[in-house]
């Protein structure tokens, strides 16, 4: 059994009378890729905070690497790299500079910490970038900076808190490809964000937050099992009649069928060769259609179910 590094229980966190944090729970062990999936709003950069000790909370406990976490806790703050949601650097400092100051509040040996720097500097691709100041850099390669001031020092636990919003598709799939990198070389990662796209694609196990609350834990396909729909099956088709609507959705997985825009949307709960019954009802009654897909459920169907609203608004029927 891997070790555990980070252990939050019944983590309560006001703001005067709001709750930010109700309750909250998460055990990460070594080697995880931690996704903390939820809407704006719901708590993660707070979680984040308290974790780090830089906000206190109301309620619960707190462990690092098996220590409880204090604010003067410099041992287990050593071993954590933080990049935090809006982007901390110093603007007076180069490109080089900052990665070498953040790197030096661990690192004091000085050729260590040159190779050290060298190798963040590298790792997020800014070589040709090292005598800029933050102010003359894109979003994404701020992003990539603020990324190499974080993990310069070979933290343990890395915590990325949304590093992929405002930044383009090229930093982002950069960014994404290196979180995975540095989870092959050993760190744990707790990654947080609203995109399930981002979670799906690079979390070991994933926790859905929403108004503070755990709502759901597990990895992708645990998740999607917590859910009745298994499969959302789209067909082009013009004026489909009642009746043929009527058949499909009389099928024994069918549990909803919606027709707008020329699509048939078919909504299924388990079951095999839904999509070929489903073909089969058209052939028969000889109903002419275009393309047609079927997509497994998303992490934001998973959201929908449960808490009856989309992850992001306008997604979801
Ligand atoms: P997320 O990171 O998931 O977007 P936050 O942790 O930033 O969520 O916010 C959780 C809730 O706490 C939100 O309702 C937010 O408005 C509120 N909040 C966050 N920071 C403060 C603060 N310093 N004072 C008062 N309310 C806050
Ligand atoms: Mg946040």
């Amino acid at each position: 059994m891997a070790e555990t590094v980070v252990k939050i229980e019944n983590l309560v966190k006001r703001y005067k009378d709001l709750i930010a944090l109700d309750h909250f729970n998460i055990d990460i062990k070594e080697g995880e890729v931690f996704g903390l999936l939820g809407p704006n709003g719901s708590g993660k950069t707070t979680a984040i905070n308290c974790l780090l000790s830089l906000l206190t909370f109301d309620k619960g406990t707190i462990e690092i690497f098996g220590q409880k976490m204090a604010p003067d806790n410099y041992k287990v703050k050593s071993n954590i790299g933080v990049i935090m949601q809006n982007v901390a650097v110093l603007d007076e400092l180069t490109v080089y500079e900052n990665i070498d100051y953040f790197c030096g509040l661990y690192i004091k040996d000085k050729a260590l910490r040159k190779k050290y720097v060298e190798e963040a500097i590298e790792f997020v691709g800014l070589e040709s970038f090292v005598k800029f100041y933050p102010k003359k850099l894109s979003g994404g390669l701020l992003r990539r900076l603020n990324i190499a001031c974080g993990i310069a020092h070979k933290p343990r636990l890395i915590i990325l808190d949304e590093p992929t919003v405002a930044v383009d598709p090229q930093s982002r799939n950069r960014i994404l490809e290196g979180i995975q990198e540095l989870n092959k070389d050993g760190a744990t990662i707790i990654y947080t964000s609203h995109y399930m796209e981002e979670v799906e694609q690079i979390c070991t196990r994933i926790a859905i937050i929403d108004k503070g609350k755990n709502i759901a834990i597990g990895t992708k396909d645990e998740l999607k099992k917590m859910i009745r729909k298994t499969e959302t099956i789209t067909i082009e088709i013009l004026n489909p009649e009642e009746a043929v609507i009527e058949r499909i959705r009389s099928l024994e997985h069918v549990y909803e069928t919606d027709f707008t825009d020329g699509k048939l949307i078919i909504r299924c709960s388990g079951g095999k060769h839904n999509l070929v019954r489903i073909l089969g009802i058209l052939a028969e009654a000889d109903v002419p259609f275009g393309r047609v897909y079927s997509e497994q459920p998303t992490l934001n169907d998973v959201f929908l179910e449960i808490t009856g609203k989309a992850l992001r608004d306008g997604e979801g029927q």
